[in-house]
């Protein structure tokens, strides 16, 4: 067994120069030859940088441009990091081979990397188990998943901390019905300041996934958040971030605006929202290129493709698998049967 740290851009066995592959159950680089183990750097002094300095200049971002490259699909569009020793490598997402845009630039490094926590075995089985909790699923994947393969690619986020000062003013509804089945609506003027602080909000930057099935496979751990090392790719495939930064902080800036006005709301009790108003001012902010996790499956379903992903880190499966027409109908049928059956009731009172 050999113990030494190795250099991220190494990928043969020192023991036998057979191919190293990161080996999730291991937590470290593993021989597809004679097993010996290497392991790996998991340092967590991770950078976050302030938004709006140019920043990533050093040796060590020198080094990461020129032991990586950026090759495109031209079939699908993803942009995939490939380390300069990978030689020949095809598209994680659809399989046709990439090709090297000269004119693509790396740009920023990433900071920080959630390491993928399980192997493709156990990926198949939290796979399995989580869709088969799925309601709408067809009948047929309860018994049988649908799992043609499975891949594991290392999704590109940007992940935004801030401090948020916010004004709001609104008015809230509150609807009471008397004994005589009069319905009064009563109305309570608010308004205040409210401080909070938000770190750790990731947005997505691939070209695969859209926010919406990013957060069906949220939250992950950030407490696992270690220093980015090539390692950890080794055998996995690492898309290129799609977005800009720029972009990025917006939709985390509606994320967080989001999430503040349900935090003063939650404050009151009312029946509904008449207006309100809400005026959000940051300040400390900071981002970090962070590489996440995710396993996913591909497969046809009455002639239309669907990828369902799922969490490497949490094993929690998301959104993006078919919906049975049949159990959505019978779902809403037995919801609208509830309505009617609470309604005869209390007419009848
Ligand atoms: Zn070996
Ligand atoms: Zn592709």
């Amino acid at each position: 067994m050999n113990k030494t740290k190795i250099d991220s851009n190494q990928d043969k066995c020192q023991t036998c120069g057979g191919i190293l592959r990161f080996s999730p159950d291991d937590g470290a680089l593993k021989c597809g030859s004679c097993s010996s183990i290497e392991k790996i750097d998991y340092s967590k002094n991770v950078k976050k940088h302030d938004y709006g300095v140019q920043e990533q200049t050093t040796k060590e971002y020198n080094e990461f441009v020129k032991q990586n490259k950026v090759f495109k699909c031209y079939s699908c569009g993803s942009n995939i990091v490939l380390n300069t020793l990978e030689v020949s490598k095809v598209c994680p997402y659809c399989s046709s081979p990439c090709v090297i845009d000269e004119n693509e630039k790396i740009g920023i490094k990433p900071d920080g990397i959630i390491p993928f926590k399980f192997g493709r075995e156990k990926a198949r089985d939290l796979y399995k188990k989580g869709i088969r909790k799925k309601w709408f699923i067809p009948n047929i994947f309860k018994k049988k998943p649908p799992i043609d393969e499975m891949k594991g690619v290392y999704v590109p986020t940007f992940s935004f901390d801030a401090k948020a000062f916010t004004k709001y003013s609104g008015r809230l509804g509150t609807q009471r019905t008397n004994s005589q089945g009069e319905t009064h609506t009563s109305y309570k003027t608010i308004s205040g300041t409210y401080n909070s602080q938000h770190s750790n909000v990731l947005v997505e930057t691939s070209t695969k996934l859209d926010q919406a099935t990013f957060n069906s496979i949220n939250p992950f751990n950030m407490a696992d958040v270690v220093n980015f090392n090539s390692a950890f790719i080794l055998g996995y495939s690492l898309e290129h971030y799609n977005q800009k930064l720029e972009h990025c902080k917006t939709i985390a800036d509606d994320m967080i605006k989001d999430r503040i006005k349900k935090l003063i709301l939650s404050k009151y009790s009312y029946d509904f929202i008449d207006y309100f108003n809400q005026d959000t001012v940051f300040s400390q902010e900071k981002y970090s290129y962070y590489i996440v996790p995710t396993y996913q499956v591909n497969y046809k379903y009455k002639n239309k493709n669907y990828t369902t992903f799922m969490n490497g880190q949490t094993g929690k499966v998301g959104s993006g698998y078919p919906k049975s027409a049949i159990k959505i109908t019978f779902f809403v049928l037995f919801i609208l049967a509830i309505f009617t059956a609470i309604a005869i009731a209390f007419f009848a009172l």
